[in-house]
């Protein structure tokens, strides 16, 4: 079973004139274990695709479903539950709370899943610890680099049983070494079986992928799978 499936989705911002379909008629499936790169010029609605993904915003027409299981048919509850439990979400300006540590940043959805203190701290250490960064639990975010953030935020991302990892230019502002360990973390999510959807600009990460997806003004316009070098993926773009 897909651990994310879109059906036909579309999503349509504002009204009359200034209506702008975001989305028109995306069909994606991600089965456990798969990255897939979402590539396209700015504006041509892969953040839209996350965020449609991930239930932070609804479809305006079409299906989303989460493991099998439509968004649509779920409570506030149940959404709120899911987006804690099963998915996780990296966003470029990484997205730490500057108050807490680098270990009470990756333990949150934890304990607002319920998990006692100490137990959620314990799988955050070992979320940190799968991530290099063992040595910097007690940091907090003005502590640490960019890049060890953003790998505070992909310890956060996977924290848990997560079986979904959404990430929006993950990459966006590292250098190409620190990107490059980055898109390694991803892929050794997916190969412990979390589905990955990755938007980057960079050809060379999204050949990291299993497949890449082209959206151009909201639609799909290419899928590569298994995806050629990065110089076709440019090409492509063009
Ligand atoms: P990308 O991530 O590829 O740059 P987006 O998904 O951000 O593209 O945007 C797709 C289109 O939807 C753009 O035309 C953008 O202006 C529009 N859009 C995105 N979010 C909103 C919003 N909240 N309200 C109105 N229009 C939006």
């Amino acid at each position: 079973m897909s651990v994310l499936e879109m059906r036909d989705v579309s999503k349509t911002y504002g009204q009359g004139p200034a209506e702008v379909a975001a989305l028109r008629g995306v069909d994606l499936a991600v089965d456990p274990g798969t990255m897939v790169a979402v590539m396209g010029p700015s504006g041509s609605g892969k953040s839209t695709l996350l965020t449609i993904a991930g239930s932070l915003e609804s479809p305006t027409a079409g299906e989303v479903l989460v493991s099998g299981a439509p968004l649509a048919g779920m409570s506030r509850d149940e959404l709120a539950r899911l987006r804690r439990r099963s998915i996780g979400y990296v966003f470029q300006d990484f997205n730490l709370l500057p108050g807490l540590t680098a270990v009470e940043n990756v333990s949150l959805p934890l304990e607002l899943d319920g998990l006692s203190g100490r137990r959620a701290r314990q799988r955050g250490l070992e979320a940190l610890d799968l991530l290099g960064l063992a040595d910097r639990a007690g940091h907090f975010p003005d502590q640490l680099s960019g890049g060890e953030r953003q790998r505070v935020a992909i310890a956060r991302a996977v924290v848990g049983d997560r079986r979904l990892l959404l990430a929006d230019e993950p990459t966006g502002a590292l250098d190409s070494v620190t990107g490059e360990a980055v898109m390694r973390l991803i892929l050794a999510a997916c190969k412990r079986g979390v589905a990955a959807v990755v938007v980057t600009h960079d050809a060379q990460l999204a050949s990291w992928a299993d497949r890449v997806v082209f959206l151009r003004d909201g639609r799909v316009i290419d899928h590569t799978s298994p995806p050629p070098g990065p110089e076709s993926l440019l090409e492509a773009e063009r």
